[in-house]
């Protein structure tokens, strides 16, 4: 069985991430770059996966600017075997995102993709769901337990008020949740195994997908600064200021 596996590139999540000076962004320059965390948990998945002998091989998928091979190669470096990267530095839309993956996917012709449920950069949670309905194939969100077997996954999904269990066929989409498993460190005989693995490099243009942006970011802006808060005396004056100064009771 095969496995595709996406990576995005994002700003480290322990990065207090700043806003820049024209508010046309976030700052991204000299700012530490991770694996997106919940497709860290992905690979993870898919490493387990091929561990127990239910999955052949890995491919793990990364688009945007050069630096994503690092990206790569740090799936490399968990377990995963070859790498595509498409590369490109204008900033991809989700919809963009699933177009390039629906391609790859065709060329590629895996039993099953594994995302993250978001990147959190931009936090859009849509590729998964949108590559499902360019593919027209079942699809498996935010999943916090997986059961392969050869025809089909079971999965345990997260929603509001407790967890569902769905039976899909395969091949099918998958997007990862917090709960699904806990990644490893790459251990250092791995990280150097995972400078020969194999990068194809690839262009949008090679795919016939156009990437311009159809949203335009009109401004971004820092969330309002709290104010320092005060220690109160007694339940009494609590109430008081509940009451007379927040208006919230
Ligand atoms: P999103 O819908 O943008 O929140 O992203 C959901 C998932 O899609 C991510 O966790 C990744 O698995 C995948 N993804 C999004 N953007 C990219 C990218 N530029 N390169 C590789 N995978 C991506």
């Amino acid at each position: 069985m095969k496995v595709l596996v996406a990576v995005k590139r994002v700003i480290d999540y322990n990065v207090k991430i700043r806003v820049k000076s024209d508010g046309t962004g976030v700052e991204t320059n000299n700012v530490k770059m991770s694996m997106n965390p919940f497709d860290e948990i992905a690979v993870e998945e898919c490493v387990r996966l091929k561990e127990s002998g239910k999955v052949d091989e890995i491919i793990a998928v990364s688009m945007g600017p050069k630096q994503c091979q690092e990206t790569l190669r740090t799936a490399f470096a968990m377990g995963a075997d070859r790498g595509i990267h498409v590369l490109t530095d204008i900033s991809l839309e989700p919809l963009s995102v699933a177009k390039l993956l629906a391609k790859i996917v065709a060329e590629e012709q895996p039993d099953l993709v594994i995302l993250g449920k978001q990147a959190i950069d931009d936090d859009s949670n849509q590729c998964c769901q949108m590559l499902a309905g360019l593919l027209g194939w079942s699809q498996g969100t935010f999943i916090s337990k997986l059961e392969l077997s050869e025809n089909s996954a079971e999965v345990t999904r997260e929603i509001d008020g407790g967890l569902e269990t769905v039976q899909l066929s395969l091949p099918t989409i998958l997007s990862t949740d917090l709960r699904l498993n806990e990644p490893r460190y790459a251990s250092l005989p791995n990280i150097m195994k995972a400078k020969k693995k194999v990068i194809v490099e690839k262009s949008p243009d090679e795919y016939g997908i156009d990437i311009a942006p159809r949203l335009e970011i009109l401004e971004i802006s820092e969330p309002p600064k709290r104010s320092a808060g005060v220690i109160v005396p007694d339940t009494e004056t609590l109430l008081e200021k509940l009451r007379d100064e927040a208006g919230v009771i």
